[in-house]
């Protein structure tokens, strides 16, 4: 009999069997995979994303392989912004949610998830919970209405059965879990991205990059084994085009979306790697909880890649879901109280602002002119161009930036600084070729 039973063992799952081994419970962390190995994703953590690690004592094991840095360019249009996050607004985030602020670091990477959920499994056993992989749970055993266990089947064959005083589905969006207890989803959001990506070696450019124009967008970072990660993606609704030739598309919407980027890539880069992809990005939310069950990362919230933040989210979910669980099997509350306030804290306002934020920008709608005039304003603000960063990560509350009187005053100032701007000479013209297919 264990306390939990975690099913899936990377961001969500290694990261919740690992805290809650930590405080003393008997945890089984299973998944149907091996590690090392990556998953459909890229790896882009913001600083909070770090600050989770560096709370949990992993950080340096991250560092000590993957190139970091302090800031981030984010290019619409052309309209360059640098910036990183401040630590107050990390403090503030991390006593708001969970308490205490401790481990903030202002830190971003992206580490190959080869390389990071091998570590995260690795620390869970390390803390003292049974780690099994290569074995797939099948089914959930429910009595008199609760989840108490699961049965499945390891890769050779033999079947399993344990019990436990908890499930948790940190099982992804596809979630058995969810679906063995036909929990629907619901507020979904069907217009996502395509994305594509690969890694290349023989270039450096320092700090991470994210670029859109129009439709389309890219991001290239520095990664694991000297290599950058390259990514494109645009809406769901050209990914049919972008598929008919995805090597000479992929080139094409770099050299579209930066000319400079596209021309590094295609002269100095040699690929290393597939070209890998997916479609399967569409936004949804699911039941957070129920007798005898609890679901963390994307198994209860999934949403578009756009601004990467999948994975910062499931370490939330994890600290948030092991200490309210913590309360519950330690005798300090509730079970009924445990879960209202894990729910609670999840279930936010700002929770439901970002998840806006994101659906929306899924939709890969070319910025409007208003939106293109405050981008160029902030360029003389440093500590608003902060502040945006920060809410475009869901550091700082959506609302709290985009508040009207904070942008009536950047508004002000755009109208000062937007008059020479190229995107701004025809934008008629430009907005209009901007909803052409680029791959038609
Ligand atoms: C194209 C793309 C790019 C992305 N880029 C970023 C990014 O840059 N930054 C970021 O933060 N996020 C990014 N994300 C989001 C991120 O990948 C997810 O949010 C994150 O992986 C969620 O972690 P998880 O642990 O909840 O689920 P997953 O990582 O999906 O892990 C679920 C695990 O459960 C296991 N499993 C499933 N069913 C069973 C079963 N029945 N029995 C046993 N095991 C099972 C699976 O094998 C898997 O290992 C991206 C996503 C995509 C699609």
């Amino acid at each position: 009999m264990y306390d939990a039973i975690v099913v899936g063992a990377r961001c969500a799952g290694a990261s919740t069997a690992l805290l809650l081994a930590r405080r003393g419970h008997r945890v089984l962390v299973v998944d149907r995979s091996s590690f090392p190995s990556d998953v459909i994703s890229t790896h882009f953590l913001w600083p909070h994303g770090m600050s989770y690690l560096n709370r949990w004592g992993l950080l340096d094991q991250v560092t000590a392989v993957t190139p970091t840095h302090e800031s981030v360019d984010v290019v619409n249009d052309g309209i360059r912004l640098t910036g990183s996050v401040p630590t107050e607004l990390l403090r503030e985030y991390f006593r708001d949610l969970h308490g205490d602020d401790s481990g903030v670091v202002r830190s971003f990477a992206s580490v190959r998830r080869r390389v990071l959920d091998q570590i995260l499994v690795e620390a869970a056993a390390k803390a003292g919970a049974e780690v099994r992989t290569n074995v797939t749970v099948r089914e959930l055993i429910i009595e008199d209405g609760r989840v108490v266990g699961v049965r499945g089947r390891a890769a050779g064959g033999e079947t399993f059965e344990d019990r436990a005083r908890v499930v948790v589905g940190a099982d992804g969006r596809n979630s058995f879990v969810a679906r063995a207890l036909d929990l629907p989803k619901y507020d979904e959001r069907p217009r996502c991205t395509f994305a594509y990506w690969s890694y290349f070696s023989g270039f450096d450019l320092g700090p991470g990059q994210i670029h859109r124009r129009g439709r389309l967008a890219c991001a290239v970072v520095p990664t694991n084994f000297e290599q950058n990660m390259v990514l494109v993606w645009g809406p769901s609704d050209w990914s049919r085009e972008f598929r008919a030739d995805v090597p000479g598309n992929f080139q094409k919407a770099l050299d579209f979306v930066s000319p400079e980027l596209g021309e590094v890539v295609r002269t100095r880069g040699t690929r290393e790697e597939r070209i890998y992809g997916t479609l399967d990005q569409s936004g949804f939310l699911r039941q957070l909880h129920g007798p005898g069950w609890v679901l963390v990362g994307d198994a209860e919230s999934s949403k578009d890649q756009c601004t990467a933040i999948g994975m910062t989210h499931a370490f939330r979910d994890a600290e948030l879901a092991s200490a309210a669980l913590d309360r519950w099997l330690t005798g300090d509350a509730s079970v009924e109280e445990a879960m209202t306030a894990y729910e609670g804290r999840r279930r936010s306002q700002n929770a439901a602002a970002y998840y806006d934020y994101v659906c929306t920008l899924a939709e890969m709608r070319p910025y409007r002119h208003d939106e293109l005039q405050l981008f160029v304003a902030l360029r003389g603000n440093q500590q608003e161009t902060d502040r945006f960063i920060a809410t475009h990560a869901d550091i700082a509350p959506v609302s709290e930036f985009f508040q009207a009187s904070n942008l009536f005053l950047l508004n002000d100032a755009a109208k000062e600084s937007s008059a020479d701007h190229p995107v701004f000479e025809n934008f008629a013209e430009t907005s209009r070729s901007y909803q052409q297919n680029l791959f038609a």
